[in-house]
């Protein structure tokens, strides 16, 4: 080991001087955890409680009594944002020591270190590359091709998604037990996931799931270096264990063995990763793995008010399969848990939007305000909001609804429907869906375009009448043309939101997501059932493409007091002052698919996602949801979710005073007040929207000439046109030598010596 000397700090907690003051404000219990340093010990104990605390106070506990040095602590968090907030919590309590805590992160980036160092023995070199989602499906895709799989029956990304699950269960292909390589191909999805990583050794990568399963590998093939970690890592921390997966839970089992001084803090009503292969039952096991375990409950609960607390833990009663826990705060009074239905969606964005601008005006920051959504696709209602509004916010974990690659597709067709001009848009999507016309082809038809000063569409339709792109590619694009064609003739006549629907459908884009077996495909769809719906609000395609220029235009630059807006799942271990529920509804939250999917326990996890939500907050939770939504241009009739329902009555209140409130807990109706939606079902008329317009903001020039097949010509490059004429000796890059025997403007028959007679185009053609 290359230990650094390190000033020791031990002097400041000698046990027989005050006790530290980093210890002081700790409960019996906390206090207990902090120095209960020797030995397993689990702290399970609720929302809020001090967990995230009780470990860091523990590092620094551990540091200040020198019982160890930054770099012999193995910390493990859930995210890179929690290593980071635990690193900056340390350093206030222990200063610039902290920088040497050189095993502090999240499970992955640890392993990954220690792969660095040990590669060679599972086969690789220290420099490895760790590849992405992108790299992995290409390369299963390229296996199946060799292996002659059909690709249509098999989807690569079928196969990725059971090698990650296998991987998250610590199986290596040859510890897999037989039934699971059934699931693929006719039984040889294990044979394929050796393949794989054999292949991956060969490119010297690793994917993300290796990166534990290859430490496994190490530490159990390896004794004398798992003796070698055993003796680095004196103690080891883990934050949020509830969400540890079995490959997690089995690496730190290997790196806690001997000394046993580990100390894991979770709540099983917070595990919310199943999904991903976490499992609770790793807290139960924790305590048959290391016998003698101390278990610490904590039982108060500082971070919410009684109504907040109240709230969450009344929730979560109706899970069965719970530990099951008390919880209470000191923190009485404060304002009861709001409860609101809405018309709709745009109805709900609008209530909370009102509601920020008051907070703020009252003096609260917009950072300590934050909605959480069950799932991306509520997010577009309120970043339009806010844009229009002008309220800065933040998207945390993900990228703004308008910069999804599914809705920058939509908007790229439509701006091609609009203006077919518009090169960007038509690089973008001329082969997405994947419809055969490859990035030569491509390359190729934008080299013309450039060199006759023409726009990509228009270069398209020279090169489908001559020889310069495969018969295949050649029949792909005719199509695309031709349903860019239809899709502009409709433009006219069909509602833009519907002509969109058409596009996604026509063009395959809805049916590849609908194939897609990777684990965003349905957010995606559920992105662009959004966007259709609220494009209803604009009159034309043309406002509503200056629209979205626009929300793209402010959307960026937010600064750091900013609305917080996230997805549950992302919020986890988080606090607000302010916490926006919306969209407790049947279907959204709980989440259809996950009940479909999981049933009653895709239910509870549901449950204890919502659960996470209430107890993100500080002072204020409002739920919120909306009696209508609009799918694909039809208004569906929504229910409240059976959360509302579940919440204590007496930590609940209907909030009345919105005007749009028609219900409480236990109403399953809401009554609306058409009344207070002046604009519903019109376009755009909010206060913002005019600012924004006022501004100086200038629609864009849309041109809409549709050009005919083959006008190449009428466009082409003046320097190049006629430049050949018939007879001419000429040389094509691909077809090589040949005699012009015609010429229709910048297209050129040429008889070529070997590959016989092809139409051309004069940019590929050089004088012999
Ligand atoms: P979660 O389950 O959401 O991750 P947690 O159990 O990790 O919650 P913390 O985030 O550690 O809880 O603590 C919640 C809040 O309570 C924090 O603001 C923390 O500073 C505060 N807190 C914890 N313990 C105490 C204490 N003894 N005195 C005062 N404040 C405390
Ligand atoms: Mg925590």
């Amino acid at each position: 080991m290359s230990d650094l000397p390190q000033p020791r700090i031990s002097d400041l907690a000698r046990a027989d001087g005050p006790p530290p003051s980093y210890l002081d404000g700790l409960n019996t219990e906390q206090r207990r955890a902090v120095e209960a340093t020797e030995g397993p010990v689990l702290v399970l104990a609720g929302a809020g409680t001090g967990k995230t605390r009780v470990l860091t106070t523990r590092l620094a506990h551990i540091l200040a009594t020198g019982r160890a040095r930054p770099w012999e602590l193995l910390a493990v968090t859930f995210t890179n944002k929690a290593a980071r907030e635990m690193r900056h919590r340390i350093t206030a309590i222990i200063g610039p020591q902290a920088e040497g805590l050189r095993w502090l992160g999240t499970f992955h980036s640890v392993a990954a270190q220690i792969l660095r160092r040990n590669a060679e023995l599972v086969g690789l070199k220290s420099s490895y590359t760790i590849i992405d989602v992108d790299d992995q499906e290409r390369l299963i895709k390229q296996l199946l091709a060799a292996e002659n799989i059909d690709a249509k029956r098999w989807p690569p990304k079928q196969l990725a998604g059971l090698i990650d699950h296998w991987k998250n269960r610590g199986w290596t292909p040859d510890k897999l037990p037989p039934a699971e390589g059934a699931h693929f191909a006719n039984n040889r999805g294990g044979a394929l996931y050796a393949m794989y990583q054999d292949r991956l050794r060969v490119l010297n990568a690793c994917d993300f799931g290796d990166l534990l399963l290859h430490n496994i590998s190490i530490f159990t093939g390896h004794p004398d270096v798992l003796a070698e970690y055993h003796d680095r890592f004196r103690y080891i921390l883990v934050d949020e264990y509830q969400d540890t997966n079995v490959a997690q839970y089995l690496w730190l089992r290997l790196l806690a063995q001997k000394r046993q001084n580990v100390c894991c803090v979770g709540d099983d009503d917070q595990s919310i990763y199943g999904w991903r292969g976490a499992e609770v039952d790793n807290i139960l096991r924790f305590e048959r793995d290391f016998p003698g375990a101390e278990v610490i409950r904590l039982e108060r609960n500082y971070r919410s008010t009684e109504h907040i607390l109240a709230a969450a833990s009344g929730l979560i009663a109706a899970n069965k399969g719970r530990l099951g826990k008390t919880l209470w705060t000191d923190d009485k009074g404060g304002e009861k848990v709001q409860v609101r239905g809405v018309w709709d969606g745009e109805a709900e964005s609008r209530l909370i939007a009102e509601e920020i601008e008051r907070a703020h005006k009252d003096g609260r920051h917009y950072v300590d305000m934050a909605i959480l959504v069950r799932a991306s696709f509520q997010m577009r209602a309120f970043e339009e909001r806010f844009v229009l509004l002008q309220i800065p916010y933040t998207v945390i974990g993900g990228p703004r609804f308008f910069e999804r690659a599914e809705i920058r597709d939509a908007h790229a067709y439509l701006r091609l429907v609009q203006s077919p001009d518009d090169d960007l848009a038509f690089e973008r999507i001329v082969n997405v869906p994947k419809r055969g016309i490859g990035d030569t082809s491509v390359a190729k038809l934008l080299q013309v375009a450039r060199a006759n000063g023409v726009s990509a569409t228009l270069a398209a339709r020279g090169i489908v009448g001559t020889d310069e792109i495969t018969a295949r590619t050649r029949t792909a694009l005719s199509t695309f043309l031709r349903d860019l064609d239809r899709w502009r003739s409709l433009r006219d006549s069909m509602p833009h939101a519907r002509l969109l629907e058409t596009i996604l459908e026509e063009s395959g884009y809805t049916d590849a997501l609908r194939l897609d077996k990777g684990p965003t495909s349905q957010t995606r769809l559920e992105n662009l059932k959004e966007l259709v719906q609220s494009m209803g609000a604009f009159d034309t395609l043309e406002a509503y493409l200056e629209h979205v220029s626009l929300v793209m235009d402010l959307d960026r630059g937010a600064g750091d007091d900013a609305v917080q807006i996230m997805t549950l799942h992302g919020a986890k271990g988080l606090e607000f002052p302010l916490v926006f529920l919306p969209g407790w509804e049947e279907g959204v939250f709980p989440s259809q698919r996950s009940i479909d999917e999981k049933g009653e326990k895709g239910l509870e996890e549901e449950r204890r996602l919502a659960y996470v939500g209430i107890t993100r907050a500080r002072e204020v939770a409002r739920v919120s949801f909306a009696a209508n939504r609009q799918v694909y241009g039809r208004w569906t009739s929504q229910l409240p979710s059976r959360f509302v329902d579940e919440l204590p009555l007496a930590s609940v209140e209907a909030a009345s005073e919105t005007g749009y409130y028609g219900g409480g807990p236990g109403m399953q109706e809401t009554r609306s007040r058409w009344d207070d939606q002046p604009e519903f079902g019109s376009t755009y008329s909010s206060p913002g929207w005019k600012r924004a317009q006022n501004r100086g903001f200038t629609p864009r020039d849309a041109r809409t000439v549709i050009e005919g097949e083959g006008k190449l010509v009428a466009t082409s490059d003046p320097t190049s046109a006629g430049a050949f004429k018939r007879g001419d000796r000429v040389f094509h890059q691909k077809f090589g030598q040949g005699k012009v025997t015609a010429v229709e403007g910048n297209k050129l028959t040429v008889a070529f010596d070997h590959a016989g007679e092809k139409k051309v185009i004069d940019t590929f053609i050089q004088p012999a």
